[in-house]
């Protein structure tokens, strides 16, 4: 099963991403969490994109397609949360995917209103070790359940968050319809709890890709 989670910085791409790796058994990965990790080990690559990451801009797609490419490559189940952020990058991972013979199954597009997404956003606490958020409104502790230090990301501030729903808004409509037109695209309400969000994506995932996939290998048999 090959996922893409699309939808704004705090429309819950992460937590869906999460529920869906546990209860599928298909590797997360998170374009965001692999860039912040190169910054935090002060790679070379790091060291590069820092300032980039900072002002909540896209990094270059030199730099992050081959990151895409190493990950992907020989995972045979993933779900992949904030890539692709352009058309180009849709492309690419198309002809990638393509290049081993493989398929994306379904993309799911996390719609959330702004004024919701930048409060959200703005109280996040991320935890340093699991990757799991919070909110300041709803959790207190600044430790998270497995014991790791909660943190606010530094590219969640009101200044920062603005550039980054720029962003996004620029760039969702083409890849909302290139993913259409491959008739892999599930549009669902994300003004809604991550409990709601998620049900209603392992219905999909359950009623009309799993049986697909199931469908397929025994033709491959
Ligand atoms: P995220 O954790 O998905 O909100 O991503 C955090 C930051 O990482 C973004 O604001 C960008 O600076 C960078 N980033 C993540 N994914 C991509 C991508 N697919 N293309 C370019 N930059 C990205």
């Amino acid at each position: 099963m090959r996922i893409v989670l699309l939808g704004a910085p705090g429309s819950g791409k992460g937590t869906q991403a999460r529920l869906i790796s546990s209860k599928y058994g298909v590797v997360h990965l998170s374009m965001g969490q692999m860039l912040r990790e190169e910054v935090e080990n002060g790679s070379q690559l790091g060291q590069r994109i820092a300032p980039v990451m900072h002002k909540g801009e896209m990094v270059p797609d030199e730099v992050i397609n081959p990151l895409l490419s190493a990950q992907l490559e020989g995972l045979p189940a993933f779900v992949l949360d904030g890539y692709p952020r352009s058309i180009a990058q849709a492309k690419y991972l198309e002809a990638l995917l393509s290049s081993w013979g493989q398929v994306l199954n379904a993309v799911f597009l996390l719609e959330a209103e702004t004024e919701l997404i930048v409060e959200r956003l703005s109280g996040r606490r991320v935890c340093q070790v699991c990757g799991k958020t919070y909110h300041v409104n709803f959790y207190k502790s600044n430790r998270c359940t497995c014991g790791g230090k909660l943190t606010r990301r530094s590219d969640d501030r009101p200044e920062v968050i603005r550039n980054r729903m720029a962003a996004y808004r620029q760039s969702i409509r083409p890849i909302r319809e290139f993913y259409d037109s491959r008739n892999l695209l599930y549009q669902l309400d994300a003004n809604r709890t991550a409990e709601a969000v998620y049900t209603d994506i392992c219905h999909i995932l359950d009623e009309q890709i799993l049986p697909y996939i199931e469908w397929e290998k025994e033709g491959d048999d």
